[in-house]
């Protein structure tokens, strides 16, 4: 039974080489035969190569069902080895308790969207069950900025999400924006002798790791087919809630609480779901390219 098969995919493998087709016509057969396996079964004539090398471990096979009745009765579904934990995203939503933040022209405060927003954003992410996700504040208290900072290092984050709403003198200014930690000396510290320059830039931190700006690129990209952008959305700045050395840590002002229209959109539950749901997207698209081989680290 198996040989005629065989003999037959010789031959049509002799006339495809011929053809100059070989390498095609072999690698097709190879297809079918994986694609027949699971589907049919009717035939042992796909399984010619793959059967006779199985075929001694078929009798080693047949005691497999008691054990394998065993171990569901046994009941202890126990997944290999401990699955890796999910990675821990913490949230931070700005400001809090006695501190506003910027108020909107309506009186809507900072405090109240980043909140809302972060709330939002965890149900979001852990709706994808890829991750852990922790806030640094999920009601209206005030957090300082180091408490935020030692938050997300006691509890090994792997990212730290700042979420803001920026505000300006400007009140036509609009849009949302992404800061990472700034890499430069801050202009504080250049006027600083330069002994104790060293001193003072290991208390100001390590530059921003790449991941931090992969992170923004990331929520830029996403953000930007929802939700207006700042004409150079892509920032840096030293914000002290962005200093934890080998946390990706990026933080995202949605828009300017002090336009009109940016308050009124950051007011609208269902405004606030869109921008969680981009954020959403772009931590799935930061792991993904984090995953890629020339991004390890
Ligand atoms: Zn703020």
């Amino acid at each position: 039974m198996t040989e005629t098969p065989t003999g037959r995919r010789f031959v049509l493998g002799g006339l495809l080489a011929t053809l100059g087709l070989a390498p095609i016509g072999a690698e097709a057969a190879r297809r079918q035969t994986s694609q027949a396996q699971p589907k049919s079964g009717t035939k042992p004539v796909p399984k010619t190569k793959s059967s006779a090398k199985a075929q001694p471990k078929a009798p080693a096979a047949k005691p497999r069902p008691a054990r394998g009745r065993q171990a569901v009765g046994s009941k202890p579904a126990a997944p290999r080895p401990a699955p890796a934990p999910l990675p821990l995203l913490v949230i931070d939503p700005g400001h809090g308790g006695h501190d506003p933040g910027a108020i909107g022209p309506s009186g809507t405060t900072e405090k109240s969207v980043t909140l809302a927003t972060a709330l939002e954003l965890k149900q979001q992410l852990e709706a994808t069950r890829r991750y852990q996700v922790r806030l640094t504040r999920s009601d209206d208290r005030f957090v300082s900025l180091a408490d935020r900072v030692s938050f997300a290092r006691e509890n090994g984050a792997t990212l730290f999400i700042s979420i803001h709403a920026d505000s300006s003198s400007d009140h036509r200014a609009r849009g949302a924006s992404v800061y990472i930690r700034s890499a430069a000396t801050p202009a504080k510290l250049k006027r600083v002798p330069p002994r104790s320059r060293a001193i003072a830039r290991a208390l100001v931190g390590e530059p921003p790791s790449p991941r931090s700006a992969w992170l923004r690129t990331a929520l830029l990209d996403s953000l930007g087919e929802e939700v207006e952008l700042t004409n150079d959305p892509a920032r840096e700045a030293h914000f002290h809630v962005l200093g934890a050395s080998g946390i990706a840590s990026v933080l995202l002002e949605m828009g300017f609480i002090s336009n009109r229209q940016d308050e009124a959109a950051l007011k609208r539950p269902a405004h606030r779901r869109l921008v969680a749901r981009a954020i959403r997207d772009a931590v799935g698209d930061y792991f993904t390219q984090l995953r890629q081989p020339s991004h390890r680290t």
